[in-house]
């Protein structure tokens, strides 16, 4: 089953998302590069990268090697945080090592301090408009940070990626950024739940699945980007396979509600 998208802000038309990624943060080297690798084979098609993860190199070598076309590809990378000030030429060299003439996504990792976060918000729409990036968001950010930016600049982040699972589900936090047209791309989904909840465990159990898979579910059936990482084949084709089931709307309030009992 083909990945489905969501479409994202950008000037001159939307840009599509692929609803699920591959996220690649501490995998290095021949493990990056084989995680890549693995899947695109499985049919992922996004791959999510940061200059922090100093993988670049390897993911850029996995994408060329496998012989997918770029038109197919959706390549995230972000800007470090201690790099305010340096946007072109962080993003240059992102694309010299992922051996890109452009990425789809470029993400200020986090917040920079005061003044500094809507300057760097217009280099990061210079680099749009020049054509290096075909979409441009954020990271780690709070929706009133995110109008901060739209007022400096005129230009919304089409995204923000933040961190999410059932046990962070905030109907606030959908509503915030849905209001503002910002798509919710969740990280480290895998880990901010545990993975043995019960409710989590049963609702595996009625679809056969395993736990990890509901949690992918459950983030595209809300319509949320997500990008989980593994360097584990069997894993990852576990996590590309989450389109051949549907949780129902009981299933998917139960978890819900697992983020209303902890606040
Ligand atoms: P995840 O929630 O994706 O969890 C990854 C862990 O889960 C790994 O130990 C992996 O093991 C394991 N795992 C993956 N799939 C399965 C499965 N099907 N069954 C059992 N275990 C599994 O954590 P991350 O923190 O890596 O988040 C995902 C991505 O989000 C990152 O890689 C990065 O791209 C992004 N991110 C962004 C941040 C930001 O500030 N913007 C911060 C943190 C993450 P193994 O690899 O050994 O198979």
């Amino acid at each position: 089953v083909p990945v489905p998208a969501l479409p994202l802000r950008a000037p001159g038309g939307a840009v599509e998302i692929p609803v699920l990624g591959l996220g690649t943060w501490q995998a290095r080297g021949a493990e990056a590069y084989d995680a890549v690798r693995t899947a695109l084979d499985l049919g992922f098609r996004h791959v999510d990268t940061a200059t922090m993860y100093a993988n670049e190199r390897d993911v850029g070598r996995a994408l060329a090697d496998s012989g997918v076309d770029r038109d197919e590809l959706f390549v995230t990378t972000k800007l470090p945080p201690d790099r305010a000030g340096q946007e072109a030429a962080t993003l240059e060299a992102s694309l010299r090592a992922l051996g890109l003439e452009h990425v789809d996504l470029w993400l200020v990792h986090w917040p920079p301090q005061g003044r500094a976060r809507p300057e760097t918000w217009e280099r990061f729409v210079e680099a749009q408009q020049a054509g290096r990036t075909r979409a441009i968001g954020v990271s780690n950010y709070s929706a009133g940070q995110i109008d901060e930016l739209a007022a400096a600049t005129g230009v919304t982040p089409a995204i923000d990626q933040i961190p999410w699972s059932p046990r962070d589900y905030d109907p606030a936090v959908v509503d915030a950024l849905r209001s503002r047209s910002v798509v919710l791309e969740g990280y480290s989904p895998f880990k901010r739940t545990p993975m043995s909840d019960a409710t989590l465990v049963a609702v595996a159990h009625a679809h056969g699945v395993t736990p990890q898979q509901v949690v992918l579910r459950w983030h595209v059936q809300h319509g949320f980007v997500v990008i989980p990482k593994s360097v584990t084949p069997a894993r990852i084709a576990q996590n590309a396979d989450v389109f051949g089931f549907a949780l129902t709307d009981a299933e998917m309030a139960a978890l819900d509600g697992l983020g209303q009992t902890r606040r």
